[in-house]
């Protein structure tokens, strides 16, 4: 049966969050030459920018108000009068962001304001400077890219005018790795779309080495692109809690269509995708991408006999979750666990909708830190855990296999390339899947529908090991290969 669990426990151990700040930072990677101040103290710029360059692999550079005793008493004005000042004079940014943080939102300090009153008495600074709420006791790093959307989709592009179109399409990816944005990029240039991207971090996170090192990372949504995306035929947005908000404002504002869609992970979501893209331009996919499906449909069938009937415990950001959950399931396996740090009733009431869909049963856990999951997973076994890498320690203490997935991965190298979005990154998935299964099983996997236990040595085969052709498909511990 599928039930809907919340964490009611006062204290986080294990948390599976990070700090809203850093979400508005990575989108704002994703626009050319900007730069971002986090109006706090020093470590709410040194957190996000050490957790993110451990997952990207890149120097990430972020400025800080520095706020000390002082100014927590009398306020931050003058630190980020003085912070706004020295970024444009030294680094002539083609955009400025101020993030807000526990600090500067719990003393009060009206950053708007203050950004008015900069841009007053300093005329010549012509550049969009950008105010984005993220204290980090309100939602999650999701929350944090969600609202720097939204402040884009509010400030950012020019009034339109009836029958104006750029014939472009607004693409907002959420919260994904460089290698999704590429695989993303991938489909729309076979659909022969012309995407406009809010935002593009593929490069500006994921670059090559030039020297001299260029001023800023090449690549990122250029500030005419973000002018013009009112102009857009549409806007599809690839996660309902990142960037759905953000695509409505547009048709709102602009009357720009909004298609707020579940991430492309997946058959069914990257076929939503497409059948979008078809929709809105009329083009359909190419025979590439057509391929590309049929390659993965003959994946699934290869692979569901070592797959079907196993658990999975699937944790992180809401719409990775749900693409997750749904993969897994048209693989045949049960997503028996599923969680997210947030308090999200309309992600229950999706999941929910997803278990009766696709017939299995989940335990939905809300506002869920990992702690829970761990103690959830000693009293049921799962075959497998899909997440981050703080799932690491759960994995290791249960001897079960983890799947690397989300944000962050920071005990591996190179996560930030892979793409789990598309046809493509469904394959990539299942392989990881189907071998992680294949290796917890051991040395003794030759066929493929066995189970396989210890037995008397007149019924075993070659390595001590009892086959069984009974049709099950559980993982179970080969205990000769333990010896
Ligand atoms: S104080 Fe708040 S904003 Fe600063 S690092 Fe901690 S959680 Fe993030």
């Amino acid at each position: 049966m599928t039930v809907v669990t919340k964490q009611e426990r006062a204290v986080a151990i294990n948390p599976t969050r990070a700090c809203a700040p850093m979400g508005a930072m990575l989108a704002a990677y994703g626009v050319h030459g900007a730069i971002t101040i986090n109006h706090g103290s020093q470590g709410c710029a040194t957190y996000p920018r050490h957790q993110m360059t451990r997952h990207f692999r890149e120097p990430v550079e972020v400025a800080t108000t520095s706020l000390t005793e002082k100014t927590t008493v009398y306020g931050g004005r003058d630190n980020l009068m003085a912070a706004i000042k020295n970024i444009w004079e030294r680094f002539r940014p083609t955009m400025i962001t101020i993030c807000s943080t526990c600090l500067s939102e719990t003393i009060g300090d009206d950053v708007s304001s203050i950004i008015a009153e900069f841009q007053e008495s300093n005329p010549d600074v012509t550049i969009p400077i950008l105010s984005v709420k993220t204290p980090s006791y309100v939602g999650t790093h999701t929350t944090g890219f969600d609202n720097f959307l939204k402040e884009i989709a509010a400030t950012m592009p020019h009034r339109r005018s009836r029958g104006d179109v750029n014939g472009r399409v607004n693409i907002m990816p959420g919260w994904v790795n460089p290698g999704d944005i590429r695989e993303l990029k991938h489909i729309v240039r076979e659909m022969q779309v012309d995407g406009l991207w809010l935002t593009d971090y593929a490069d500006t996170l994921d670059g090559g080495y030039y020297s001299p090192r260029p001023h800023f990372p090449h690549g990122g949504t250029t500030i005419e692109e973000l002018r013009d995306s009112s102009r857009s035929l549409a806007t599809i947005a690839l996660q309902k809690h990142v960037g759905g908000d953000a695509a409505r404002l547009y048709k709102r504002r602009y009357n720009v269509p909004a298609h707020v869609l579940p991430m492309p992970i997946g058959l069914k979501n990257t076929d939503t995708f497409i059948d979008t893209m078809t929709k809105i331009t009329g083009n359909l996919p190419s025979i590439e991408v057509q391929a590309e499906r049929a390659r993965l449909l003959d994946v699934i069938v290869d692979t569901h006999m070592f797959n079907t009937g196993l658990k999975a415990a699937i944790y992180g950001d809401p719409d990775l979750v749900e693409g997750l959950a749904r993969l897994v399931a048209e693989m045949g396996m049960q997503p028996r666990f599923v969680l997210i740090p947030s308090n999200s009733q309309k992600w229950a009431d999706d999941m929910t909708a997803l278990a009766d869909e696709m017939g299995v049963d989940m335990e939905i856990m809300l506002k869920s830190d990992m702690h829970e999951l761990h103690k959830r997973i000693k009293a049921e076994h799962v075959d497998l855990l899909i997440g981050h890498s703080k799932g690491k320690f759960i994995a290791d203490a249960e001897k079960i296999p983890l799947i690397r997935v989300g944000f962050p991965i920071e005990d591996r190298f190179g996560y930030h390339r892979r793409a789990v979005v598309g046809y493509k990154g469904a394959m990539y998935l299942i392989d990881e899947i189907t071998n992680a299964a294949l290796e917890k099983r051991g040395n003794v996997v030759s066929n493929t529908l066995m189970e396989i236990d210890l037995l008397p040595a007149e019924s075993t085969n070659g390595n001590g090991c009892r086959v069984n052709f009974n049709g099950k498909h559980s993982i179970t511990e080969n205990p000769a290969s333990e010896d």
